[in-house]
């Protein structure tokens, strides 16, 4: 196996075509637009930039976060302090990075949107326009609107988000996140160099288009950030079911799906930039051990079975009750009255403490958070909410 061809040129396509390059496969890549804008925040965690120290050490520009804002459907806030930046790119300048890296390796890159793929024989066919080139093995890194699926099926509405937003000429110093009643997804705004991607993703199933729309034109309006000049986008993200996560086919004889098209995507929080980097690479290293039949094992081994997980929370945390309030209204109280607590989630964001093992420090740690919340209440520290207008009275206020 010497010709690998690779559709799509996000981050797991143009990993995994310089991993492969640079052992020396003949690797061409085709992208429709090459290094574009893709709807996205941009955000690489700190697990990512551990992973891959280029896109901290790098010349290209880049914003660092050290703070998050919370805010709660009732408007609670919590500000939550990062002792390790949230590392956020313009995607172009992102994916034009990965790209270049790729070509140096020297992988073939062309901009070209592939039509049709046909893995049924022992080469595959791709179709390019009006030619058709061949290739030892496929890597399909198309993202989440991919329709080139050999041998497997597509994803279905459940396992998808979908995204609105727009890239908004502001600046900010910090990311904020809104989380919403009854409502499975949140808002952001995450702070780029020179502007701001500002947007909401919901459950593809639960809600409509409508509905997200109304919701982030609220949330726009209620922290002051203007829709004028604003450019606005849309685009679909994986939100994977534990069934698809276990037992989608990702892989066939001359064949391999990598990052969005796979839905290797954290479903509570929406990361899929690492999980694209790191599928590209696995797949990478599965096909230079002569071993394209061991990718899901890989996979598996370092991110799928925390995403398992991840997927038994997801529901409980958008749609559970704790101590008679919403989890997400919870944990951005506790975040506010205990530092053993914000020390916690502060790991969650930055992506060092994994779903798996969440539980066991959450309950280790939950006699010392309760006590530090009830003593912050005692002392009538106050609170940072702005408004508690809907529910009824809150014990914890
Ligand atoms: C609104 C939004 C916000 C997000 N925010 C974050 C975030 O802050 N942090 C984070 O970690 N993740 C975030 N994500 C997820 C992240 O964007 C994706 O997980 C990531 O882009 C996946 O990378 P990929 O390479 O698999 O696919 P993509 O980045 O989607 O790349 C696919 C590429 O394939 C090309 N392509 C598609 N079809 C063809 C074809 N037929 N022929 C040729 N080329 C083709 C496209 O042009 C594209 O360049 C967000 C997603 C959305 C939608």
């Amino acid at each position: 196996m010497r010709d690998i061809a690779i559709v799509g040129g996000g981050p797991a396509g143009a990993m995994c075509g310089e991993r492969l390059a640079r052992s020396g496969y003949n690797v061409t890549l085709y992208d429709e637009h090459l290094a574009w804008e893709k709807p996205c925040g941009g955000g690489l965690t700190h697990k990512a930039i551990q992973a891959y120290p280029f896109l901290l050490n790098g010349p290209h520009p880049k914003k660092l976060i050290r703070s998050v804002e919370l805010i709660s459907s009732k408007g609670h806030r919590a500000l939550l302090a990062l002792d390790q930046p949230i590392v956020i790119y313009s995607r172009a300048v992102l994916n034009g990075l990965l790209l270049e890296r790729a070509e140096a390796a020297g992988c073939r890159v062309v901009r070209s949107r592939v039509s049709q793929l046909e893995t049924s024989g022992e080469r595959a066919k791709l179709t390019i326009g009006e030619s058709r080139v061949e290739a030892d093995f496929v890597v399909v890194a198309a993202g989440a609107r991919n329709s080139l699926l050999p041998g497997t099926r597509p994803l279905a509405r459940n396992d998808l988000e979908m995204t609105l937003g727009y890239f908004v000429p502001a600046q900010a110093e910090g990311i904020c996140v809104k989380f919403l009643n009854h409502f499975e997804g949140y808002l952001w705004s995450f702070p780029r160099c020179d502007h701001l991607s500002v947007g909401i993703c919901g459950s593809m199933a639960k809600h409509t288009s409508q509905e997200l729309r109304r919701h982030l034109h609220a949330f726009m309006e209620s922290e002051n950030i203007s829709r004028e000049g604003a450019r606005f986008y849309s685009h679909v993200l994986p939100s994977p079911q534990k069934q698809t996560l276990s037992s989608r086919r990702v892989v066939g004889r001359n064949w391999a799906l990598v990052g969005d098209a796979a839905a290797w995507v954290d479903p509570i929080t929406g990361e899929g930039l690492y999980y694209a980097l790191r599928s590209g690479e696995l797949l990478a290293e599965s096909l230079i051990a002569h071993n394209a039949a061991e990718y899901p094992a890989r996979i598996r081994k370092a991110f799928s079975t925390d995403l398992e997980f991840a997927t038994r929370i997801a529901r409980r945390f958008y749609r559970g009750r704790f101590l008679g309030g919403a989890v997400a209204t919870r944990m951005i109280q506790f975040i506010e009255r205990s530092p053993t607590f914000r020390a916690l989630m502060a790991d969650v964001f930055a992506g060092s403490q994994n779903y798996c093992s969440l539980k066991r420090r959450l309950w280790a740690q939950c006699g010392t958070t309760l006590t530090e919340v009830v003593g912050s209440l005692m002392k009538g520290q106050p609170s940072l909410a702005k408004s508690t207008s809907s529910g009824g009275p809150d014990p914890l206020q």
